[in-house]
């Protein structure tokens, strides 16, 4: 009878020992190197592969194997701000930002003197020099963090819990979460005003009682309302709240420092708080192009209020938030930036340059802002048009290229592709193409 074929697969003890394990073990865990081996005797257990492939199959998969599965995409799509690819990319300086943040820093410590300093300082005056109508800044987790923090600080934690809002501005912002559920959810209520299509000044002012503590508007970013529709301003608004000794609260949601001829609909902080907004929220990767982050600016007796509030702790922003954000603001311009500014003839030539060399056409095709903002409003632009069955390969591969697969064709768009990886795109819409061809 012949030897049981799986008694040859080789010991743990001897694939810990070879010269290539030994060598992934500088750069891998020991459980996460144990787990492939395992895996790989389990597989020769199984009949799935030969004995005597085992030691090589795990050299391969050792070397293909980082400290992290993340992997870089080339965000193919056209659209700018992608939530599943983690939205804004960040800028050369913020990236520099976050390896120098990534050591010991003088986070909470002024080099001068040896003593404590205010953490963040650095982020918020940036965020006081990019937006000089805000009196004081603070930095929080993200642009729900913010919402809630200030909601609650403002209205349940002074005993007045009513915080009022238009029924037009209840926005559900994504994979599920709805901001009024966000806001309820800390014992503030919700005093819902107006119609969803159409509010005015008198529903929000009969709405004011003396269990109010604050009027809140929020930019509905991702959709929009037409047809027959109203809805108040924020310098009415501001007025409102005046007369009733209440804060306004303005979420804006995508963090535009100052407006852009791109997105003229879209709400800018400087205008927000021009118009007489006691605090404005907005998030650090949307249009603002950086880090995740929710940003507070206002008056400074509410943002210390709000910096003193309990919740502020939980929510706080890490040292590579700060890092990030501060050089995203101190910089020239950012990836978001220049995506939404892309030359559409450039975009043209560069996406006729590829496909040439594939022998397949351009078509134009518009980009979009993304979930974080301007929704409805078109970036015209170009797109390589492949058949559908290129998306898996160009999915899978390295770089990642995530493509926009519509109406059964798989387009590529440059727009949010750095120009510098053109021939990178090339090489793999290539490789993309033998696969198809197998
Ligand atoms: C995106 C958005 C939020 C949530 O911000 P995150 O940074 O994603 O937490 C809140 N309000 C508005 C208006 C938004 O657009």
């Amino acid at each position: 009878m012949a030897a049981d074929p799986r008694r040859a697969i080789p010991s743990t003890d001897r694939l810990l020992a070879l010269p290539e394990v030994q060598a992934a073990s500088t750069r891998l865990a020991p459980h996460v190197i144990r787990r492939i081996i395992t895996d790989v005797q389990n597989d020769a257990r199984h009949g799935e592969l030969a004995p005597d492939d085992v030691a090589t199959i795990i050299t391969t998969r050792l070397e293909a194997t980082h400290p992290t599965r993340l992997s870089p995409v080339l965000n193919a799509t056209g659209v700018i701000i992608h939530t599943n690819l983690g939205r804004a990319p960040l800028s050369k300086a913020a990236r520099e930002a976050l390896i120098t943040a990534a050591g010991y820093v003088d986070l909470e410590l002024d080099l001068r003197d040896g003593k404590r300093s205010k953490r963040g300082m650095w982020a918020k005056a940036a965020l006081l020099s990019a937006v000089p109508e805000a009196e004081d800044a603070l930095v929080v987790n993200n642009g729900a963090a913010a919402l809630s923090l200030a909601t609650t600080t403002l209205s349940v934690a002074q005993h007045l819990p009513e915080v009022v809002i238009s029924r037009g501005e209840l926005v559900e912002i994504g994979a599920g979460f709805r901001l009024p559920d966000l806001i309820v959810s800390a014992g503030v209520e919700l005093a819902e005003v107006g119609m969803t299509n159409r509010t005015n000044i008198n529903d929000y002012r009969s709405a004011i009682t003396e269990r109010t503590g604050a009027m809140l508007k929020v930019h509905p970013s991702n959709y929009w309302i037409g047809g027959f529709n109203a809805s108040v301003e924020i310098k009415e608004l501001a007025q409102l709240a005046r007369e009733h000794n209440l804060p306004l609260i303005v979420d804006v949601g995508s963090g535009l420092v100052e407006s852009d001829e791109v997105l003229t609909d879209e709400p800018t902080m400087s205008a927000a708080l021009r118009d007489g907004a006691d605090v404005v929220i907005a998030s650090g990767d949307k249009l603002l192009g950086g880090p995740q982050a929710g940003i507070l600016l206002g008056k400074t007796e509410i943002i210390e209020q709000l910096a003193k509030h309990p919740l502020a702790r939980a929510f706080r922003a890490d040292k590579f938030t700060l890092a990030a954000l501060e050089a995203t603001l101190n910089s020239p311009s950012t990836p978001i930036h220049d995506a939404l500014h892309a030359d559409s003839d450039t975009l043209r030539e560069r996406s006729q340059s590829i496909a040439s060399q594939l022998g397949v056409d351009v078509v134009a095709h518009d980009g979009r802002v993304g979930g974080g903002g301007g929704a409805g409003v078109p970036l015209p632009g170009w797109a390589i048009r492949l058949p559908e069955s290129y998306a898996y390969p160009l999915r899978n591969g390295t770089p990642a290229i995530l493509p926009r697969v519509a109406d059964g064709q798989c387009l590529v768009d440059l727009r949010c592709v750095p120009a510098d990886q053109d021939e990178a795109l090339l090489t793999r819409l290539r490789e993309a193409a033998d696969e198809v061809a197998l």
